[in-house]
């Protein structure tokens, strides 16, 4: 809502408040139609003729104002206020609502024609709209005034000339005067100084020419006419609202004066027209001219003013975008530009018109002329153009060149070219990174080629992937023939790589990992497999984090993986070998240190044992005790019995030995029938005792079917008692054993 209560139009649903400032115009719109009715009714003629009606402006103007809603509300009014000012004037009933009835009927067809007839909403600003409103107001005025004429003494063809033009007065001066006076109207240029001078002018004209005694001494119509300048210089210099303001004093005095026989007026009494007729028309000259020159100079000025909004608009925009506009007129084959495309030429020349040439010399010698023939094309042909080029001072720009795009649309109309219009942007930026970029993919490129290493690009948002050649060639493809999704890529891979692949490329996409690598093999064109080693890295992620670009490198590593296959394979034979060797030596061992026939120590490994014993025992001051055993004429035996069986007592007596001896003890087989066995720890008597169990059970033993058997001879000594070295004990041992076999064999004998 506005302050003034004016703005009908916007109201929706009931309100206590907006419902009173719908009712305050209605409300207003009848007193003053009352009142303009008691004014008309009293300025009248000795016959009745009416000199100024002023109702059904009133209820015209107001009608333009409300919304539809309240138009039976305010003819209401109205049509009560005049039917009742004719009343209190002393009319007659009928002709009282007659004057209602013409005055609201009048008023009503002129708005419904003006809402069918004009664009919303209705304004006295625009040329057309007052042109068309003068129409219908003559329509209107003519159409009530056949009503009103009916109040009248006289006949009604003599009554409805002045009923017509006394309302179509009314029209033309209090509708303008309402519209003019509602918000948001237009402000002329005038200044206070001026309009104090014109108030002055107009208020000494009204005096001369309507009010004042004096008669000059000029044609009376002449003398009127003298009104005129004034009027155009209201017109021209203010705004509507003075200019309705300075219309309605002018029709005002001038009715009076006339109707008092002042100012100029008399003159006139003797002409054929009446006097109230000559004053309406006079009258109306005023207002259809002032009006209209009013009007006419509004919309010019609204249009000037609507035009530098959307040119600030369009500078605004251009300066935001960083475009430059330029137009080039063929006719004139003028060429202009806006104020942003100054800035890019660092120019203050905006808006004035320039050669073409003048404009081509902005740009760098050598892209001239592609803009010139861009240009010859488009007037000729109508063809548009869009073209990079440099301007022509490098030295503006420390950076390098200042490039800019432009673009070119010729406006055709029946086949003529008749302007050419056109954008400039600086694109100085954009070409910078653009050949940065090209330098570096271009650098990339060459130490790709000149490694023999591949490279993929893959961006994940729209799944597209990209090899360089060195890749599509590793694998045997031609480059057009290479996967371009990364689940067709996928199906390269080999089954057991994949679960790494994949396991690499969801830590990437899910931002777990900026870079990786992974060893993978990959399907070639002739179906081989092939290895090789991938190393990826994100370039930049979106909001949510989304990678947008994936690049690596692709090595072939079939021959490391070869070589390393290869030392795996002979690292795996190696260390068969070595298992083997380990068997073979514990076998050279124990056959370098065991007895083959009867499993026994040999007598080399007895000599080291007895060695080692002999150094325990002097270290911690021990004893140990040897007993050497001998079959007692086994020579006899083997004779008898054959070397078989003689073999067969020799592993049974060292089934024996094993069976009777401690853990600690070593059991050898010394010679051909002889054994010694080491006591560790043992005295003499302590191994002559054993010796008598070994003696005794062998002694028992039957061998073979034959069930033969043998005896043993065995002697002991002791360390150190007997001997104190190794060839002593030894030597004592024998003595005993000797001295054994001497006294009768099958016996025991300590040394
Ligand atoms: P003595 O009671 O005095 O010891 O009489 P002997 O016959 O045992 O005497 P001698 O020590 O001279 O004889 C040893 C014999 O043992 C000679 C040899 O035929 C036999 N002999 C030695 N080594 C082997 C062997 O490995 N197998 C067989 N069957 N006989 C062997
Ligand atoms: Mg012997
Ligand atoms: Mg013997």
């Amino acid at each position: 809502m506005t302050r003034t209560g004016l703005n009908f139009v916007t109201g929706r649903g009931f309100q206590f408040s907006q419902a009173l400032h719908e009712l305050w115009i209605p409300v207003a719109i009848t007193f003053l139609t009352l009142f303009s009715t008691l004014i008309g009714l009293s300025y009248r003629g000795s016959k009745g003729a009416v000199w100024l009606w002023l109702p059904a402006g009133m209820l015209l103007g107001a009608l333009m104002l409300v919304k539809r809603s309240s138009r039976l509300l305010l003819l209401s009014g109205g049509g009560l206020a005049v039917c009742g000012g004719g009343l209190l004037f002393g009319e007659t009933f009928a002709s009282s609502l007659a004057l209602a009835v013409g005055t609201c009927l009048g008023a009503w067809l002129c708005a419904w024609l003006l809402d069918r007839l004009l664009e919303k909403p209705f304004h006295i600003r625009k040329i057309n709209h007052t042109l068309v409103f003068f129409g219908l107001a003559v329509l209107g005025s003519a159409s009530g005034a056949l009503l009103m004429a009916f109040s009248g003494r006289e006949r009604l063809l003599e009554n409805w000339p002045g009923w017509w033009l006394a309302s179509l007065v009314g029209y033309l001066l209090v509708v303008p005067t309402l519209l003019a006076f509602a918000p948001g109207r237009f402000n002329g240029p005038w200044s206070r100084l001026e309009a104090l001078f014109l108030i002055g002018s107009l208020l000494v004209a009204c005096w001369v020419l309507f009010l004042g005694p004096l008669r000059l001494p000029v044609d009376p119509v002449l003398s009127l006419c003298l009104i005129f300048p004034l009027l155009t210089w209201t017109a021209v210099r203010f705004d509507q609202r003075f200019v309705t303001l300075t219309l309605v004093f002018l029709a005002v005095t001038a009715v009076r004066g006339a109707y008092y026989g002042l100012g100029q007026f008399p003159d006139f009494s003797q002409a054929a027209i009446p006097l109230n007729i000559l004053v309406q028309i006079y009258i109306l000259i005023m207002l259809v001219s002032a009006l209209t020159l009013s009007s006419a100079l509004a919309e010019v000025r609204i249009t000037r003013a609507a035009l530098k909004k959307s040119e600030t608009l369009l500078n605004e925009a251009q300066a935001i975008a960083g475009v430059g506009g330029w137009e080039y007129d063929v006719a004139s084959q003028s060429m202009s530009w806006t104020r942003e495309l100054d800035r890019l030429l660092e120019t203050t020349m905006a808006g004035a018109s320039h050669q073409l040439t003048e404009y081509l010399d902005w740009f760098d010698a050598q892209d001239r002329h592609a803009l010139e023939m861009a240009f010859a094309q488009a007037l000729k042909n109508g063809m548009a153009f869009d073209l990079e080029l440099r301007l022509a001072d490098e030295s503006k720009n420390a950076g390098g060149p200042t490039w800019v795009r432009t673009r070119g649309t010729p406006v055709v109309e029946n086949g003529q070219v008749l302007k050419v219009t056109g954008t400039v942007m600086d694109i100085s930026e954009l070409k910078r990174i653009q050949f940065s970029l090209v330098h570096s993919e271009e650098q990339l490129r060459l130490a790709m080629e000149a490694s023999h290493d591949g490279m993929w690009d893959w961006c994940p948002g729209d799944d597209r992937l990209e090899f360089s050649p060195a890749y599509s060639q590793q694998l045997g493809y031609r480059p057009e023939d290479m996967p371009a999704r990364f689940n067709d890529w996928l199906s390269l891979v080999h089954r057991e790589d994949r679960a790494l692949v994949e396991r690499v490329s969801s830590d990437w996409m899910e931002g777990r990992a900026e870079s990786g690598e992974f060893e993978l093999r990959l399907r070639t064109l002739d179906g081989s497999w092939k290895w090789f080693l991938s190393r990826g890295k994100v370039i930049g992620r979106n909001e949510s984090g989304q990678p947008l670009r994936i690049i690596g490198t692709h090595v072939d590593i079939e021959s490391r993986k070869q070589a390393e296959e290869a030392l795996m394979r002979s690292n795996r034979r190696l260390e068969q070998q070595l298992v083997a060797n380990e068997a073979l030596q514990t076998l050279l061992v124990e056959q370098a240190t065991r007895d083959g026939l009867t499993g026994l120590y040999n007598r080399r490994f007895m000599d080291d044992a007895l060695q080692r014993e002999v150094i325990r025992a002097n270290r911690q001051g021990s004893i140990f005790s040897v007993l050497m055993l001998d079959i007692d004429h086994f020579k006899y035996f083997n004779d008898q019995h054959g070397h078989d069986a003689g073999d067969q007592v020799l592993v049974a007596l060292s089934s024996l030995l094993r069976l009777n001896i401690r853990e600690s003890d070593v059991a050898c087989r010394y010679g051909g029938e002889e054994f010694v066995i080491i006591m560790p720890g043992a005295s003499a008597d302590d191994a002559h005792r054993r010796a008598e169990v070994i003696r005794d059970d062998f002694s028992n033993i039957v061998i073979g079917p034959l069930r033969l058997a043998a005896t043993i001879s065995i002697g002991v000594a002791e360390y150190p008692q007997h001997g104190v070295n190794m060839d002593e004990l030894m030597r004592a041992a024998d003595t005993a054993l000797y001295s054994a076999k001497n006294t009768g064999r099958n016996k025991v004998w300590i040394f």
